[in-house]
Formats: C-alpha cells, structure tokens, sequence
C-alpha cells in the first residue's frame, strides 16, 4: 500500500464527503472509534492506512521542551487520572526524559500523537490529550485538512 499523498475524504457514513483530517479536531471519538476497529493484522485498505499512518505518525511540534529548551517536545506525562498538563512535557532526549521522570515515580511518558488518545478511558483526559497535541503542534481552531494532513502524514515522519 503506497502512502497517500492528501487528506482523505471519507466515503459512507455519517460523514460522507468529509475529511478525516477534519474528523480528528471536530469530533475525534468518532476517529477513535473508526480507529478501535482498524486490524492491524489484516492487509490495509486505502482508509485503514490513512487512519494508520494519523494516528501513529508523530507530528511536527512547536513547542520547546520546558526541560532543555532547545528541542521540540515529543512525550508527555501520563499521571493516573490527573490531567495533562503541558508544562509536563519533554523532547526525545534520554536526559530529558530521565529528568520529567524523575519528579514523577510511577507515572510514565506517552508520545505527543492521536494514538496516545487511546490509553485513556475517560472522555475529559481524551480531550485533554488532543487539547495538548492541538498545543504542541501550533495548530489553531480554523485549522484546515490539509494543514493536518502535512503536520500529521504528508512529511516523512518516524513512527515510535
Ligand atoms: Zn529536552
């Protein structure tokens, strides 16, 4: 399956003639849930990679890590049942990484993109989570398909 080379206008459905890039800020539980039943173990359709490749891929951040203030950050921390914060943020550096950890035994670090949306079991810490990638990426209210799609899947990403 080659990788696609725009947004995806979804093809049935409640949101027919929609784009998934749109999707994913407006009504992501319906993202998710289209995401819940995408079977990795089976060859992928033209949408199951496109779905795939959003909510793996780790985007282009904006924000500086709060710890070195030199990279971008691309892991927050995941606190049981508290809110994400953005200041709890980090670059890929191991030394940063260690550092955020440090101050916070038990808890562990999730990378900044949609997929990490599906740890949580509460619907306030899924929004407080796309709220946060919303804010690391720089993206505003109005932002367009296309704009996700190139912060998300159009440059060549690495997949964590
Ligand atoms: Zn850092």
């Amino acid at each position: 399956m080659e990788n696609p080379t725009g947004p995806y206008m979804l093809q049935s459905g409640r949101y027919k003639g929609r784009y998934l890039e749109d999707l994913i800020f407006n009504d992501p539980e319906y993202v998710l849930i289209m995401n819940k039943y995408r079977d990795e173990t089976k060859k992928e359709n033209a949408i199951q990679r496109h779905l795939h490749l959003l909510m793996e891929n780790i985007p282009k951040t904006e924000m500086v890590c709060p710890i070195c203030k030199k990279r971008s950050v691309k892991y927050f921390l995941f606190l049981n049942s508290e809110d994400i914060l953005p200041t709890l943020t980090c670059c890929e550096s191991a030394a940063c990484r260690e550092s955020l950890k440090l101050d916070h035994p038990g808890d562990y670090l999730l990378p900044i993109k949609f997929q990490s949306m599906m740890i949580f079991n509460q619907k306030r810490l899924r929004k407080g989570c796309l709220k946060l990638i919303r804010k690391a990426t720089g993206l505003n209210k109005k932002v367009g398909p296309e704009e996700v799609f190139r912060i998300f899947i159009g440059e060549p990403l690495k997949v964590v």
